[in-house]
């Protein structure tokens, strides 16, 4: 410990240890990011930032969805304060999309269930959703729409809950590996490479939050990497989120963003012409 709180290493710096060394610093922990790259890690700056509120489900996962997801406007407000930095929460609304009558009787299901809990959900029938989105061309007969779906710029969003956190006297190391962590008594070593050599640091507490890599470090986590790929069509307007299929469009400034591919490639990051196709 040192007077400014617990020393916690926040291992990886994708977006989920960005937030956390955010709320720790905020909680007076003196906190060290560290990152085995040098810039935006490749899963988050590839994300859509698509804020989903509502899911058919009614379970923890659901609801856990529904907290998260209600902490991102508040919190976008203050890391503009905080940062000056806009991190691009839009409420767009999301329409989930039904193609014939067996989707459009689970999706009518969906909205009857978060209307039960107090979401905004409504069913557009054929021509309310053409009124909504003119841009359909689709032969989709109908859609749920979720009032309170909306997106953030991943990037920006890193970038700010980084900087607010700097400003709470987070350091941030860049092209530095842990290899190892080993508990101790009140404590963690974590050993570390980088370009310039090895070390051994101590610290109070590891937060491993290194996504698809968390199984080199912490084996008994079983966590496997899955490809996702996503483009910018011109020509193509959307107003809303829409989902069918498991893919999402989106608007993004006069481009529609198109993503939500599946591959188990492992970590190869190539662009490949099938998903193209698919989007
Ligand atoms: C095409 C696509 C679209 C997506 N769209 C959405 C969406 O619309 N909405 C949504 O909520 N999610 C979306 N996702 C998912 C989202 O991007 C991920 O869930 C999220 O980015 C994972 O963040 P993370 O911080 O857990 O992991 P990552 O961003 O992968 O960060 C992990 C970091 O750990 C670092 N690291 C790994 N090992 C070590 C080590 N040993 N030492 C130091 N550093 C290490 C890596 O370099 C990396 O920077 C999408 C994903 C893809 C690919």
């Amino acid at each position: 410990m040192t007077d400014s709180g617990p020393r916690v290493v926040v291992i990886g710096a994708g977006i989920i240890g960005q937030s956390t060394a955010y709320y720790l610093a905020h909680a007076g922990a003196a906190v060290t990011l560290m990152d085995s790259d040098d810039g935006p890690s490749p899963t988050s700056r590839s994300s859509l930032g698509v804020l989903t509120h509502a899911y058919g489900a009614d379970d923890a996962y659901s609801s856990f969805y529904r907290d998260c997801h209600a902490l991102h406007e508040p919190l976008s407000a203050l890391l503009f304060q905080e940062t000056g930095i806009d991190v691009g929460w839009r409420p767009l609304g999301g329409i989930d999309l039904a193609f014939d009558e067996g989707e459009a009787g689970t999706l009518r299901d969906w909205v009857d269930l978060n209307l039960s809990r107090g979401a905004e959900a409504e069913w557009l029938d054929e021509s309310a959703l053409r009124e909504a989105e003119p841009g359909l061309t689709t032969a989709a007969l109908g859609g749920a729409r979720f009032p309170q779906d909306g997106r953030v710029d991943p990037v920006r969003l890193g970038t700010a809950l980084r900087v607010a956190a700097q400003k709470r006297g987070t350091v941030v190391r860049t092209s530095t590996t842990v290899t190892e962590i080993r508990p101790l008594d009140g404590g963690v070593d974590c050993h570390l490479a980088m370009a310039s050599g090895e070390c051994t640091e101590s610290y109070d507490v590891a937060v491993v939050t290194t996504g698809a890599w968390t199984g080199e470090l912490a084996p008994s986590v079983r966590v496997r990497p899955i490809r996702g790929q996503s483009g910018f069509f011109s020509g193509v307007h959307v107003r809303h989120v829409l989902r069918w299929g498991g893919l999402h469009a989106l608007p993004d400034g006069d481009d529609t963003l198109v993503g939500g591919t599946v591959d188990e490639v492992g970590f190869d990051l190539t662009t490949t012409d099938a998903a193209r196709q698919e989007l």
